[in-house]
């Protein structure tokens, strides 16, 4: 993130700010100046004609720039029809009492006769004018006005003419001629030099765009793609700020010179209204328009264009741009586009519309080829994972097998009835945490088999883990340990068998790593809509350290305590997997020496 251009990316929680005002975008230098100097010397040389010739006081030209005109060439010393002569070329003023203007005079072959009473007012105070002009565009002279229009019959420009002719008008036919001859010079010069300066921005808008699409193709991300994207964006298309929103993630980047205007509104709850609006653009493959001045394919509701409006003028900007970002057949996201002055052409639609469309296809290849790679690198984890059991249960099986190997040898040599004994119970014991081991490692593959959790039925688990308490009675009470159940009628939904283990096995443990004297409490309690079971001792507890991996396939508690009695650390990785099997939660509790308590949340069934 660079200082002054600011890159931030909110994930769905947007933080309510105080609105800023964004800086107006000021009109580039080649706004004001005349984009081909041969033409502006052309057009000079037909008011200065204009002037000495036909012996007019003051002979200007402007062209049309938005809802502004700007004189761009003049001859004369006194009061323009574009504004007091005290304003050097590249001043404006508000095209609307021209229009006026042109609207109430007379038509005089190519011109237009504005008489001095036809004086119109501007809503705009100019304070550099001197006071007497401040309020009015013509006079003190009549005025004639040669509107230039284009092929569209839009108005391009205007020569205008004022003083030195008796009543502001030519007195004969070939003063009138001459003057039709100039109105089309002009007319033919602006055209032209419009057209030109057209053609010269849509190069720079294309090339641009090929910019953008040679910059961010070779990248992966998305947020790297915007990063290069956004800067080449905003230059380009003049833009005060742009915003990025990817629906699927909800992401929303954002770029501009101050922080996101919008960015107070709740991204989340305006979704579904931003979805539709940007899947009926992009189906139709266009962009929408929301400014003060200008206004197209509006999508959304009254109140929120009213909204946005509100948004704009309190933050300086004109307009708001959205772009629909797609691939194939659907919006993926979208873009808004800020601009703090101007119109956007047609031309700077359709360039963001394709863009909308490279950056929409950029984004769908980025999901795909971070899918792809959380795909390899799941694959990568599940190798490892794999390598690693392979050699803890080579392991956890070595230790038996050695045991009952050394026995089966010291069987062979073996002379009186005891050491046979001792020899056969030896090696039964190391075959049974064997096939205990065994029968755990395939319970733990059949409970991560998808279809284990379809085969569901309501089980009462009261019921379930009475039966459990009785398995263990005859080990408790031989370790002098009391277990007392507490439990209501609570139904949960699963297998009665996986949730026999899963309730044995807790069980088992708080017997296991409890001492003489010691009790287990198991509790089974509805809460609303969950069924709480509670298994709780006053054993010998678990080192704070080795609390958060005791679910984790043979991980065991690491103190002496706990090593010095037999386990293999399966047991509470298969109760998690229960547990998730049945959508429930299982957390523990513990502190060492005062006991542990194991609290399994299920949803209840009714
Ligand atoms: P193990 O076969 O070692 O008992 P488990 O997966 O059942 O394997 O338990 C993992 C570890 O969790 C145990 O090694 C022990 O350190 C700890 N543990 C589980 N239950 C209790 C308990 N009730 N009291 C103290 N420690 C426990």
């Amino acid at each position: 993130m660079t200082e002054g251009r600011q890159l931030s990316v909110n994930e769905h929680a947007l933080v309510p700010i105080e609105a800023p005002r964004l800086a107006r975008t000021e009109p580039s230098a080649d706004e004001s100046r005349w984009p081909d100097e041969r033409m502006a010397v052309a057009l000079q040389m037909t008011v200065e004609a204009m002037h000495e010739v036909v012996g007019f006081e003051t002979v200007s030209i402007g062209i049309v720039r938005d809802d502004r005109i700007v004189t761009i060439a003049k001859a004369g010393t006194g009061p323009f029809i574009h504004g007091p002569v005290t304003h050097g070329l590249g001043s404006d003023l508000p095209l609307g009492p021209i229009e006026v203007l042109l609207a109430r005079s007379e038509p005089l072959g190519a011109w237009r006769h504005g008489r001095a009473d036809h004086a119109v007012t501007t809503d705009r105070a100019d304070v550099s004018a001197p006071a007497p002009l401040r309020s009015r565009l013509i006079g003190p002279y009549d005025t004639l006005l040669a509107p230039i229009h284009d092929g569209q019959g839009r108005l391009r420009g205007v020569l205008s003419a004022a003083g030195g002719l008796p009543n502001g008008r030519p007195a004969d036919n070939a003063t009138c001629l001459k003057l039709d001859t100039y109105a089309a010079r002009a007319t033919r010069v602006v055209l032209a030099a419009l057209e030109h300066e057209e053609r010269r921005e849509q190069i720079r808008l294309l090339e641009s765009a090929r910019l953008l699409v040679s910059n961010v193709a070779g990248t992966n991300s998305f947020r790297d793609a915007f990063e290069l994207a956004a800067p080449i964006l905003a230059a380009a298309f003049r833009l005060t700020g742009m915003r990025l929103a990817a629906f699927e993630t909800e992401q929303v980047l954002w770029h501009g010179d101050a922080p996101d205007p919008a960015s107070h509104d709740d991204y989340n709850t305006h979704l579904p209204l931003r979805r539709r609006a940007a899947d009926s653009l992009w189906s139709e493959q266009a962009v929408s328009i929301i400014g003060l001045g200008q206004e197209t394919n509006v999508r959304t509701t009254p109140e929120r264009v009213a909204a946005i409006k509100q948004m704009l003028m309190r933050t300086g900007l004109d307009s708001l741009m959205l772009v629909p970002l797609g691939a194939a057949d659907r919006a993926v996201g979208a873009l808004w586009l800020y601009r703090g002055t101007g119109h956007w052409t047609d031309h700077e639609q359709r360039v963001l519309k394709d863009v909308g469309r490279d950056l929409g296809r950029l984004f769908v290849n980025a999901q795909a080829l971070y899918a792809e790679q959380r795909l390899a690198q799941r694959m990568q984890e599940l190798e490892s994972y794999k390598r690693t059991l392979i050699s803890t249960i080579s392991h956890e099986l070595r230790t038996p097998l050695a045991g009952i190997l050394s026995n089966a040898e010291f069987l062979v040599n073996a002379e009186s009835a005891t050491d046979i004994r001792r020899s056969a119970h030896a090696m039964a014991r190391g075959a049974a945490r064997m096939t205990g081991l065994v029968d755990e490692l395939l319970l733990i593959a059949r409970l991560d088999e998808p279809s284990r959790t379809c085969e569901t039925r309501l089980v009462g688990l009261a019921e379930v883990t009475r039966e459990a308490v009785e398995l263990h009675r005859p080990v408790s009470e031989r370790a002098d340990i009391t277990v007392e159940l507490s439990a209501d009628d609570s139904v949960v939904l699963g297998r009665r068998e996986d949730l026999m283990v899963m309730v044995t096995n807790l069980i088992g443990n708080a017997v296991k790593y409890s001492d003489p004297g010691d009790r287990v409490r198991v509790e089974i309690e509805r809460r609303e809509d969950t069924v709480v079971l509670e298994v709780a001792d006053t054993g010998i507890g678990i080192e704070p350290n080795d609390l958060e991996r005791l679910f984790g396939e043979f991980q065991r508690g690491t103190d002496a305590a706990t090593l010095a009695r037999p386990g293999s650390g399966l047991g509470l990785a298969i109760v998690d997997r229960i547990v998730r099997n049945h959508h429930g939660t299982v957390e523990v509790e513990s502190a060492r020496g005062e006991g542990s308590r194991f609290i399994v949340l299920l949803p209840a069934a009714d």
